[in-house]
């Protein structure tokens, strides 16, 4: 959380195709809830993208391999409900061991090429810890490192696995935006209504297999003014911000029949 003196821009924009893209069922409830609703009553059409199966999450050893994650879904489904989102995509990597692998930057790609968002939505790849009782999950940095090595450069580049233009018809795509959540030093912030806070406990409250969110909604409802007072509002959800669209370093992936710029540099 930054310090009560700095002041979050806010974020006006409001994202026609967002994708969320997060480890686990339930991380997209914590990281992005409030602005999933608050863009969805704006009219995005947003897209959650949980990489894992989520299997992992319960110590009960007599449950069959798989059933937690046909549980786990089906709650994400349900809280993407409250927040007007009705395409939840489970890539289904194996929940506690997941790698910034190829594999899963491919997979991210396919949906990136696919959904053709304008803001791509993750976690901070960077934080491994938060005060002193919390150690980052390894699989949320594994997720959100990927996202955005399918972000940039993968998606947009058309030789990069080159096998999903040429068999699966999937032409690049450059994303305009990306907003890194729980990062130590949020530069943003989107405006919430009161709505918005009571869609997230709302949402936070399908997870039922993993919390009880009811002890959760005070501190929620901390986090979103604490939020909204560093931006000069009642309520907000605040980020860290990347726009793409003024990098030179960064062609416009406008597709596989434009012209790409000549490449000076080896930055691209
Ligand atoms: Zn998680």
């Amino acid at each position: 959380m930054s310090t009560a003196a700095t002041r979050l821009e806010l974020f006006t924009a409001v994202p026609a195709r967002p994708l969320v893209v997060v480890a686990h069922p339930d991380d997209g409830d914590f990281l992005a809830a409030s602005v999933l609703s608050a863009w969805s009553r704006q009219g995005a059409a947003a897209t959650l993208c949980v990489v894992t199966d989520g299997d992992a999450g319960s110590d009960d050893a007599t449950l069959p391999a798989g059933a937690l994650a046909a549980v786990r879904l089906e709650e994400q489904r349900r809280a993407a409900a409250h927040l007007g989102v009705g395409d939840v995509r489970c890539l289904g990597f194996p929940d506690g061991v997941l790698e910034n692998t190829l594999a899963v930057r491919r997979a991210l790609v396919r949906l990136i090429r696919t959904v053709r968002p304008d803001l791509v939505l993750t976690m901070d790849p960077t934080r491994h810890w938060m005060g002193r009782g919390y150690l980052n999950h390894p699989d949320h940095r594994a997720a959100a490192a990927a996202a955005l090595d399918a972000v940039f450069p993968s998606a947009r580049d058309l030789r990069a696995f080159p096998e999903l233009f040429r068999e699966e018809g999937l032409a690049p795509h450059k994303t305009r935006w990306v907003l890194l959540g729980e990062n130590e030093v949020p530069d943003v912030a989107v405006e919430l209504r009161p709505a918005d806070v009571e869609n997230k406990l709302l949402a936070l409250g399908e997870h039922r297999s993993q919390f009880d969110a009811g002890p959760m909604a005070d501190e929620v409802w901390r986090w979103a003014r604490a939020a909204g007072a560093r931006a000069g509002v009642e309520l907000a959800a605040e980020y860290r911000l990347f726009d793409l669209a003024d990098n030179v370093s960064q062609r416009d992936g406008a597709g596989p029949d434009a012209e790409p710029p000549a490449r000076t540099t080896d930055w691209g």
